[in-house]
């Protein structure tokens, strides 16, 4: 949890504070004359100095403890102090940052890269051995598009805060426009016409249309991804390379047809631990910086809600692949075990 032990930090922290009231001591003793600028370059100086020891200290101490390590817990625990902001966010219902206790200790555990307890043996969609790596993966069942889903509609009601309903739109068509030909003649019959690509509504579509997100009258085209960083296809990167990458993939697809229709194009690559790609990001910022107007708060403040409440979003959805079934009620059977008794009741008429 990154919090200090105050027993060995107490004689550091108290070396701090008297550097950082030295300027003032010295002003009390009639030493010097009190200027209160110079009292706040002092604690500025001092802060400052502060944060890069600890930081050093911090970095040795780490570096000490996951010599031990493999490198999956060494990744998994290095990638944590990017995907905490839920942590720090005080639960509330009103403001939707609540997680069950068994959301937060499943998230708590994972962090860490320790096992949830209670994990089924084998996976009840496919019948293969039971593992997070393949909870995070396995398509039977339809959990991961639910974990998508999930991702976006946080996304869309975010959205919609900082703008308003009516410039937020899911599932917008990319329609790769076809070019005009310039011999093509006004005759819709003329042999001389050459065959054009006809624009259809089956093409790819995007997540979410946002409309005035950056500027009056433009669209931006917002297309999300879930991904395990720590799959086996991935695990030889760096995480923060594996969403580089699948941002890039994305990029390269759709946005030129965006551009061509006069949209911007961003592609939402999160981890299922919650890091966030750089231009999902600069999403987010974007979000915050009208929400801080909006609600007149500061951008710190509001950054961390957002942040936190996609964070959030991000672990619900990852314990629903971890923890939910993936047996559809279609598949069930609706057979009525009368052998035994059960469920008589339900049928008895008065
Ligand atoms: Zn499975």
């Amino acid at each position: 949890m990154a919090i200090p032990n105050p027993i060995t930090s107490a004689e550091t922290n108290y070396k701090d504070s008297t550097l950082v009231c030295s300027h003032l001591i010295r002003a009390l003793r009639g030493q010097e004359a009190f200027s209160p600028s110079k009292h706040r370059e002092t604690r500025a100086a001092v802060i400052f100095t502060g944060k890069d020891r600890k930081a050093e200290e911090y970095e040795s101490t780490f570096t000490e403890i996951s010599r031990e390590w493999d490198v999956l817990k060494k990744r998994t625990i290095t990638r944590g102090k990017e995907t905490g902001a839920w942590l720090t966010i005080l639960p509330t219902f009103v403001n939707g940052t609540e997680l069950s206790s068994y959301e937060w200790r499943d998230a708590f555990l994972l962090r860490y890269s320790l096992s949830p307890l209670g994990l089924p043996l084998k996976c009840d969609g496919c019948g293969v051995d039971f593992s997070i790596s393949h909870a995070l993966k396995c398509k039977t069942g339809g959990l991961i598009i639910l974990r998508h889903d999930e991702v976006t509609r946080e996304l869309i009601e975010l959205s919609t805060m900082a703008l308003r309903p009516a410039a937020v739109r899911d599932e917008p068509l990319i329609i790769t426009v076809p070019k005009q030909h310039p011999t093509r003649t006004n005759d819709p019959n003329s042999k001389n016409n050459p065959p054009v690509d006809i624009p259809s509504n089956d093409g790819d579509r995007g997540d979410i249309l946002l409309r005035g997100m950056w500027k009056n009258q433009h669209e931006t085209i917002i297309d999300i991804r879930v991904t395990d960083t720590d799959a086996n296809a991935h695990k030889h990167q760096h995480p923060y390379a594996v969403l580089k990458k699948q941002e890039k993939e994305k990029r390269t697809k759709y946005l030129q047809p965006c551009l061509d229709q006069r949209r911007s194009f961003i592609p939402f690559v999160v981890s299922t631990d919650g890091l966030i790609g750089r231009e999902g990001k600069s999403l987010l910022t974007r979000i915050a910086i009208r929400l801080a107007a909006k609600w007149e708060q500061p951008y710190s403040v509001v950054r961390g809600f957002v942040s936190a409440r996609i964070n959030l979003a991000i672990l619900r959805a990852t314990n629903l692949c971890i923890r939910g079934s993936r047996v559809p009620a279609s598949k069930m059977s609706k057979r009525v075990q009368w052998q035994d008794g059960a469920g008589l009741g339900l049928f008895e008429t008065v």
